[in-house]
């Protein structure tokens, strides 16, 4: 690959007329149903309208598993399986691994001098994973670089929307305030702008926004946190029709007896409202639980499980050619880096320009 980054502000491709999305997950494990309702189910109805980037974010994974590195690598490519299984088609998308992006480990360097350190560490997120992760007071110095990191993994492809769950929110926040004083100090915009306005005004960055799925936090079947990979709680959508069946089944919802009036904002009735398709079904077992109507738990965790193994089926057999065949997988990494380096570069020739750091241009070549 030869991207032409150029000393001057030019794109070094033609811009394409449709507008840019960048959105990422960590390979700390692999997708869960949280990832299909939060954001990649968004990311599949954005494909043919936008322009899509989508990063594993292995070098974050190191945050908390440096001595995992072999995990590390085989998540970074179950991931990619999983984004397949659910419709990601690396024909419209780039799908690329941070480590092979050099621009945005560049961009996080000159970004972390634009946020005040008490300012990241003020992060609700951060602060979120820090306690429910147990991560205690020796988490790496990298751990909270990461949400540094996390504003230029987005900006390096200036996007103007990032399809994310609701705990990354603040992760966008942060982000917009990078974007922002970059404009500002660097690109003269006034601080008084108009997040619209920020590019043509001459801001390199697009003030982006976060797009929040359907269900910006789906709760895991423990009740009690978020779904997430690395807190035993998931339903994986790789996990087997039996284990979805087996899993359903263990989510509390602390009722005793059929008769008593259940409580439909609990977290059982947060799958019934996101995966069973039919509203006027959705709504009669509203009703009966609601009013203990002899409607239990294990009849509605039958109807739940029905309901995710019909979407998970065809996800299953999106997968099954790719099962085994890592070398497909590689072929669709390598080529989205070089989808993606192209428009990094770019950035980080624009940001240098700005920043008063351009001295020759350089070129970027994978093998
Ligand atoms: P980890 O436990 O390692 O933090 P995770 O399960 O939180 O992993 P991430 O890689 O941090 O997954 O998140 C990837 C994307 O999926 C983000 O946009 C995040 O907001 C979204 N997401 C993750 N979990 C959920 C969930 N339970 N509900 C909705 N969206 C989610
Ligand atoms: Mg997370």
């Amino acid at each position: 690959m030869t991207p032409s980054p150029q000393s001057k502000s030019q794109p070094a491709s033609l811009p394409s007329s449709k507008p840019r999305i960048l959105t990422g997950d960590t390979p700390t494990g692999t997708l869960h149903l949280g990832h299909w309702v939060g954001s990649v189910k968004r990311r599949v109805e954005l494909q043919t309208t936008h322009e899509c980037y989508f990063l594993i974010a292995n070098m974050h994974a190191f945050t908390t598993r440096a001595e995992h590195a072999a995990d590390i690598r085989r998540d970074s490519i179950e991931i990619v399986r999983d984004y397949l299984a659910m419709g990601i088609d690396p024909k419209l998308s780039a799908i690329f691994l941070q480590s092979e992006v050099p621009a945005i480990a560049e961009l996080t360097f000159l970004f972390a001098m634009l946020l005040p350190f008490n300012r990241v560490m003020r992060n609700p997120t951060l602060k979120d994973e820090i306690k429910i992760k147990n991560l205690g007071e020796t988490y790496s110095f990298g751990f909270p670089l990461y949400a540094v990191g996390q504003t230029a993994d987005i900006l390096a492809f200036r996007p103007t929307g990032v399809p994310v769950g609701e705990d990354q929110v603040p992760h966008l926040e942060m982000t917009r305030e990078v974007a922002r004083r970059f404009n500002q100090i660097f690109c003269g915009v006034s601080e008084h702008a108009e997040d619209a306005d920020h590019e043509k005004l001459g801001g390199t960055f697009p003030i982006p926004h976060a797009d929040v799925g359907a269900v910006g936090r789906l709760m895991g079947i423990d009740g009690v946190n978020k779904m997430s990979k690395s807190l035993g709680n998931a339903i994986f959508i790789a996990d087997p029709p039996k284990e979805v069946q087996k899993k359903v089944g263990k989510i509390f919802t602390g009722r005793k007896t059929l008769t008593e009036p259940g409580d439909i904002n609990n977290s059982l009735f947060q799958y019934v409202d996101a995966f069973i398709l039919d509203p006027a079904r959705v709504a009669e077992l509203k009703d009966r639980y609601a009013r203990g109507d002899n409607l239990g738990d294990g009849h509605v965790k039958q109807e739940v499980a029905d309901a995710l193994n019909q979407l998970l089926e065809p996800m299953r057999e999106r997968r099954r050619p790719y099962e085994g065949n890592d070398d497909a997988i590689i072929d669709i990494l390598r080529d989205g880096c070089v989808r993606a380096n192209r428009v990094a570069e770019e950035t980080l020739a624009m940001v240098k320009d700005a920043a008063k750091l351009s001295y020759f241009p350089r070129r970027l070549t994978l093998g």
